[in-house]
């Protein structure tokens, strides 16, 4: 099976001149899905991961499946004014403007090992910010993994130290 067939282009979305890769096809067929999973947690076993960090939002479909495979927590990473708890925040860099995620302040406990996902890996600021959220937390970052890679926006440089996985390069 190839995954690739059911990523869909969608041209000027969210606005114009962007191809948005869309995962819905994906997330709406179970084999497909069930694939993907396999390969995401496929580099994972023995690496002893105990949190999954997720980024919203569709870093949270596959996220909470890779927690349950992995017997690990799953933890939650959030646009402003969303967690309701006391929480850290981090601010990165947008082509016009900047974006804030935050996390829980107890979510993470030093030593812990943990896995960052996320659905897509583009110009790389998104992941940089969520790498520095967990690690000021005193978490260690033992992967950070997503569905896809858009390998000429080149985020890899932004996150040169840690390991990379993609499911799909494109
Ligand atoms: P980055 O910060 O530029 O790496 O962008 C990554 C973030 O933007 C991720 O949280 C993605 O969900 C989102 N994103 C960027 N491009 C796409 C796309 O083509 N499809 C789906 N999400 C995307």
């Amino acid at each position: 099976m190839s995954l690739q067939n059911y990523i869909r282009d969608i041209q000027g979305f969210p606005k114009e001149g962007i191809l948005f890769k869309d995962i819905t096809p994906l997330l709406i067929d179970p084999l497909a899905s069930q694939e993907c999973l396999k390969l995401l947690v496929s580099t994972l076993k023995d690496k002893k991961i105990n949190k999954v960090v997720g980024v919203e939002s569709r870093g949270f479909f596959f996220g909470t499946l890779i927690a349950q495979e992995l017997n690990a927590g799953f933890v939650p990473v959030r646009k402003p004014n969303k967690l309701p708890y006391e929480t850290i925040s981090a601010t990165y860099d947008l082509e016009y403007g900047t974006d804030t995620l935050e996390i829980h302040i107890d979510a993470i406990q030093k030593g812990d090992r943990v896995l960052i996902h996320d659905d897509v890996l583009a110009t790389g600021g998104t992941i940089k910010a969520v790498s520095e959220l967990v690690e000021r937390l005193g978490g260690e970052i033992v992967q950070c993994n997503f569905i896809m890679e858009l390998s000429f926006l080149n985020g890899r440089e932004k996150i040169k130290d840690q390991e990379i996985f993609a499911a799909l390069t494109y």
